[in-house]
């Protein structure tokens, strides 16, 4: 189904949380108007939507409202099952499609997606059973990180192992879920690249972010990476190359790995089948930003343009700056060109996050520095 869908028609996306919320704002920014399926019943997409289901993402009748009365369907997140949007699909306009999501919602499908198309992947081996873990050959994957195969974000579901007496405590830890082990891979940095691809397979793509993690959890993103040209290209041409196998439409992240070896080789970490907290600086620094180009493949039309106007810093904010109650907002809003973004959510809690906000400046060091300037002073409150 490839129908223009036009301003004034209902959409409908599965997940209430901030991506949600940022579709939410850009689909009605444009004159659409918003369903939102999401479980708990005080989501921050949930709140402003023009009309929410609370329900669970495989509940049948709440799928089959959400799909009468859509024009077409979108998700916040990967876990929604994949049956779920193809059975969708028969009602309505859905991306991303089944098939992609299906691919790279588990590890190792998408690893072996990946591997299959000639991608460069850290190397890895899948870890079923507890047996597996006596196969000769797992030491050449230690040190390592061992990943549950499914449902794991935000670096939860995932244990850096040095040994095997550590391999066989972190899979008991992670309850026996089938795993993948990862081989560590000595980074220099991380980077992502944000693509939009429509139906008809047009691509824009984004500037290349340069992204620094604490404890697993995206920190900074530095836009535009401060690495080479010719780099750059290569993520962003890998990106693409992403997008067109799995014949994609929507909008998709590629995290990379550019490890510390003397060639700075790229790997490709993972895919995200949606817009990304890595491509959040687009909404203050670029033409369109990752939450139109959702709107936009999701209804046919053709996409916007991704130029950044601005080299941007975005800065996320977890539960964890709500110690002392609400942080001063008054350090962030002082600032004249620095954009602050929450996510309204009732309850801060550790580790999850809250909101971020998006320096902006001509240098981007310039900007680097002010944003790294905001970030203690919140600290410090
Ligand atoms: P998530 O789904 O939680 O984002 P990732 O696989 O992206 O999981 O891992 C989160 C972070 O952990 C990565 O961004 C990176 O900083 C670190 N990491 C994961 N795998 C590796 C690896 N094989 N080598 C080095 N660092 C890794
Ligand atoms: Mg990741």
């Amino acid at each position: 189904m490839r129908n223009k869908i036009m301003p004034g028609a209902m959409l409908g996306v599965l997940g209430g949380g901030q991506l949600g919320s940022m579709f939410v704002t850009a689909a009605q920014k444009m004159g659409y108007f918003v369903t939102v399926l999401d479980p708990s019943p005080d989501s921050p997409a949930g709140r402003i939507a023009d009309d929410f289901i609370c329900a669970n993402y495989t509940d049948q009748s709440a799928l089959k409202k959400i799909s009468n009365q859509c024009a077409a369907v979108t998700t916040e997140f990967e876990n929604i099952s994949a049956d779920v949007l193809e059975a969708l699909s028969a009602h309505c306009q859905v991306s991303p499609d089944a098939a992609s999501v299906r691919t790279v919602q588990n590890r190792i499908t998408e690893k072996q997606f990946l591997a299959t198309n000639g991608f460069t992947i850290a190397p890895y081996c899948v870890i079923r059973h507890a047996e597996d873990l006596l196969t000769q050959g797992v030491d050449n994957y230690l040190p390592g990180i061992l990943k549950v195969s499914q449902f794991g974000y935000d670096g939860k579901g995932q244990k850096r192992v040095e040994n095997a007496a550590d391999l066989k405590l972190a899979f008991e830890a992670l309850n026996h879920s089938v795993c993948v082990l990862e081989k560590l891979i000595p980074l220099n940095l991380e980077v992502s690249v944000v693509v939009a691809r429509s139906a008809t397979g047009q691509i824009e793509i984004y500037p290349v972010s340069e992204n620094q993690h604490v404890n697993g959890i995206l920190d900074i993103s530095i836009v535009p990476a401060r690495i080479t040209t010719s780099l750059a290209n290569r993520a962003q041409m890998v990106a693409c190359q992403i997008a067109e196998k799995l014949d994609y439409c929507g909008v998709l992240c590629v995290e990379f790995f550019v490890s510390a070896t003397v060639n700075g080789e790229l790997l490709v970490n993972e895919i995200a089948p949606r817009p990304h907290n890595s491509g959040h600086y687009s909404l203050d620094a670029c033409i369109t930003s990752q939450f139109e180009q959702q709107v936009r493949t999701l209804c046919r039309l053709s996409l916007g343009e991704t130029t950044q106007h601005t080299p941007a810093i975005m800065v996320n904010m977890l539960g964890d700056l709500w110690h002392n109650g609400e942080p001063n907002w008054n350090h962030v809003l002082q600032h004249s060109s620095t954009k602050l973004h929450l996510y309204r959510k009732t309850e801060a809690r550790p580790g999850r996050k809250m909101g971020h906000f998006i320096t902006l400046n001509n240098s981007l060091e310039t900007a680097l520095q002010q944003a790294i300037a905001i970030k203690n002073s919140l600290n410090l409150n």
